[in-house]
């Protein structure tokens, strides 16, 4: 085990948060910051390097949080600006909006950033913090609760049977561990999944010379082309093909790609055949949506994806993570200063509904189907809301003034 916490095999905190990425670390840290005593319980021994990763498009009102805790300069410096969106039909423009002509947006664009890169601003920040303590290689086997809190037993990952075990209790621990959350299971949670059967394919590519930084889609039914700019400067670039291209892509790779987006975008078609050989491999991508029975069990709380999943359309995956993290933590924080057990319920019912309302207008959107009929919205149309500003519910409860409910 490597540890920044010179680990007894007892601890006790007010908050014990599982899991490595940036959720995680936003969770923990704003706990922290409102005078919780936290450990955040890592599986790995280190956590994501700086730079490495994904670059997921981070939204305005997710920067806003961000900044809110003096996370803004490192971001910016090695994040690319996304300036709005640009959404074709086949027969022309559909949508085209700007981040910066919307009142009151916390900044005037968006920001793809390595995800590697946010977890280390993050875990910076948290080690500052005198009431948090950092605790990697070691994953929980065993949960028990009662009134009071959680006794989570752990063991050095990978060595569930083998290593002397450790104990925290804390009087709530948040599963932020993923998709196959191993605190999730534990607690009995159970998880409905919904698989879209169309694939995509992604390509990383050098940037295209003197195109606007936005997120441009040309929806030609069913074939639709995501591009969204990154840092490098690069391009990520997510293609739908109909159903019989695909074969050809898998077998001809980001070749076989230049050819299909010729009548689609024939300016990044032309393109990716000069950068040939500077490019990603092409990777193909399914999606599914997820959603958790229950985001909580007694005094264990669901946060990101062990909660939900998402479709990667609208940007969202990482951006309602890390907004449902300022909930949980104001929640909790709520729950231990006012005595009040019931008030952790506003996690649920301010987060809840929220995301599977996403979730349910991914699921039904024509970008995401086979469907021949002429696109007449653009696919980021029922999106524009959630892009640019935070929910009126969860804006609410961070101003104080949710209700709680359950208990
Ligand atoms: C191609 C692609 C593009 C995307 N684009 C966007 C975008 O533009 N915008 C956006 O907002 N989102 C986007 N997403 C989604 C986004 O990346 C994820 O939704 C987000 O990273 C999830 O964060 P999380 O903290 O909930 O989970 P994760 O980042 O999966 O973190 C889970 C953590 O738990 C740890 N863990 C695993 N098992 C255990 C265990 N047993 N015990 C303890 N810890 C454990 C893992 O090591 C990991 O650190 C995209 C995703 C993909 C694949």
């Amino acid at each position: 085990m490597t540890t920044d916490d010179p680990a007894g095999p007892d601890i006790e905190a007010d908050v014990c948060v599982v899991g490595g990425g940036a959720g995680a670390l936003f969770a923990a840290l704003l706990s922290a910051r409102s005078g919780q005593s936290v450990v955040l319980l890592s599986p790995k021994a280190e956590f994501e390097q700086a730079g490495a990763g994904i670059s997921p498009l981070l939204a305005p009102p997710t920067l806003g949080l961000l900044a809110a805790e003096g996370i803004d300069d490192e971001l910016t410096r090695a994040g690319q600006r996304v300036l709005g969106v640009d959404d074709h039909g086949s027969a022309g423009l559909l949508s085209s909006w700007r981040y910066a002509d919307h009142p009151g947006i916390a900044r005037p664009h968006g920001l793809t950033v390595p995800t590697g890169t946010l977890v280390q601003a993050l875990l910076t920040r948290l080690r500052a913090e005198p009431g948090a303590r950092v605790r990697t290689g070691e994953s929980v086997v065993a949960v028990e609760q009662d009134d009071e809190g959680v006794l989570l037993t752990t063991a050095r990952s990978g060595e569930a049977d083998g290593s002397a075990p450790g104990r925290i209790r804390a009087r709530y621990a948040v599963a932020a561990d993923g998709r196959h959350s191993g605190l999730r299971e534990l607690v009995g949670i159970t998880v409905e999944e919904s698989v879209f059967d169309r694939p995509a394919w992604l390509l990383v590519a050098p940037a295209v010379p003197g195109r606007e930084p936005v997120l441009l889609v040309h929806h030609q039914a069913p074939r639709a082309l995501f591009t969204i700019p990154t840092p490098g400067p690069s391009i990520a670039l997510v293609w739908s093909p109909d159903r019989g291209e695909e074969q050809a892509l898998e077998e001809g790779g980001p070749a076989a790609l230049a050819g299909q987006l010729k009548s689609v975008d024939p300016e990044l078609s032309a393109w990716l055949g000069e950068v040939d050989g500077r490019t990603s491999p092409l990777m193909r991508l399914g999606f599914t949506l997820w959603r958790a029975s229950a985001w909580r069990a007694g005094r264990v709380l669901l946060l990101g994806e062990s909660a939900h999943g998402l479709h990667t359309l609208g940007g969202q995956g990482l951006n309602q993570s890390l907004q449902s993290a300022a909930s949980l933590s104001r929640a909790v924080h709520e729950a231990l200063a006012s005595g009040d057990a019931a008030r952790i319920g506003a996690y649920e019912s301010v987060r809840r509904p929220h995301v599977e309302r996403l979730q349910d207008l991914q699921w039904n959107l024509q970008a995401l189907g086979y469907s021949t009929a002429p696109a007449e919205r653009g696919a980021h149309e029922d999106f524009i809301d959630v892009m640019t500003r935070l929910h009126p519910e969860l804006v609410a409860q961070l101003a104080g003034g949710a209700a709680p409910s359950g208990s």
